[in-house]
């Protein structure tokens, strides 16, 4: 599943492919499934629409349309299996593809999504709820009913621009585990599994503390964690940005080197303590016993 850094490589790469291009023709494949704003509007507000750029919310693609005087955004969630590829004319369609935009210089931008969990909406139309099962449908719902007029913010804050005041004020009165909030969309957006447990690890935080009884240090710490550790994974991401946005998408995304996720039973790192693995608000959830108070 694509995570914030997967997410963000895969924003810029195709903003740097597509931006200022002109969309001539959308297609859709009729799944209602993945549109969650009628295809007929999808195609109405893109056509003719001048690309301005391609931005990452929380975990969301953001494209921002330009016509005449009015802007639109497409909204593209990938979900678990769902890619975002610029492709050329003569490439064959992959199986799954559910849109496609063509653009003036008749290259395409490609949704494929094997698993259909990957949403699409226009933001600011009249997006309607089918309550498509599947993971993070809660938050995508929760997005739209937060619908603002442009632009589109998503439903919580970004973690890697949050400010300490801010941070601290958004999980201090929080009475569940640090873990559980962490992945609470509507505070943070776009926190997985993954880098939860990673940044956890880092501020030395047990995952299953309440939050509300984290000092300002732990916090501050923690902040810290989360953004040193998005960082790193998008630096790692953008030197092979090119793997999933062109072509066929189909190579894996590039991986942090873990430390605690998926490493039970193994030595930690900083004390050789076996890492512990708990179910922890429905997730699989990984601390050194050692490190992590
Ligand atoms: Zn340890």
């Amino acid at each position: 599943m694509p995570e914030l850094p997967e997410v963000e490589t895969i924003a810029a790469g195709v903003h740097a492919r597509v931006h200022g291009a002109r969309i001539v023709r959308v297609w859709t494949s009729g799944k209602p499934q993945t549109f969650k704003s009628p295809e007929s509007e999808i195609a109405a507000a893109l056509t003719g629409a001048r690309i301005d750029s391609v931005r990452r919310v929380g975990k969301t693609i953001v494209i921002t349309l330009h016509r005449e005087k009015s802007s639109t955004e497409l909204l593209i969630h990938l979900g678990m299996t769902g890619r975002l590829l610029v492709s050329a004319p003569e490439l064959p369609l992959a199986p799954h593809t559910h849109a496609v935009l063509t653009l003036a210089d008749s290259r395409e931008i490609r949704f494929v999504d094997p698993r259909r969990f990957g949403r699409i909406s226009l933001h600011n139309s009249t997006a309607t709820k089918l309550g498509a099962p599947g993971l993070d449908t809660e938050t995508w719902d929760q997005s739209l009913q937060a619908s603002q007029p442009t632009p589109y913010s998503g439903p919580g804050s970004e973690p890697l621009t949050i400010s300490l005041a801010d941070f601290i004020a958004l999980f201090h009165p929080r009475r569940t585990p640090i873990k559980a909030a962490l992945l609470n969309q509507s505070l943070l957006h776009g926190i997985g599994n993954i880098y939860a447990d990673e940044s956890l690890f880092r501020a030395s935080i047990r995952p299953t503390r309440q939050a509300a009884r984290l000092t300002r240090a732990e916090l501050t710490r923690l902040r810290t964690a989360i953004v040193k550790v998005l960082r790193h994974a998008i630096r790692l991401g953008g030197s092979s940005v090119s793997d999933y946005v062109d072509a066929d998408g189909a190579r894996g995304f590039f991986q942090l080197r873990h430390r605690v996720y998926q490493r039970t039973g193994q030595p930690c790192l900083v004390c050789a303590t076996p890492i512990r693995r708990i179910t922890l608000a429905g997730r699989s959830t990984h601390f050194c016993p050692r490190c992590q108070k």
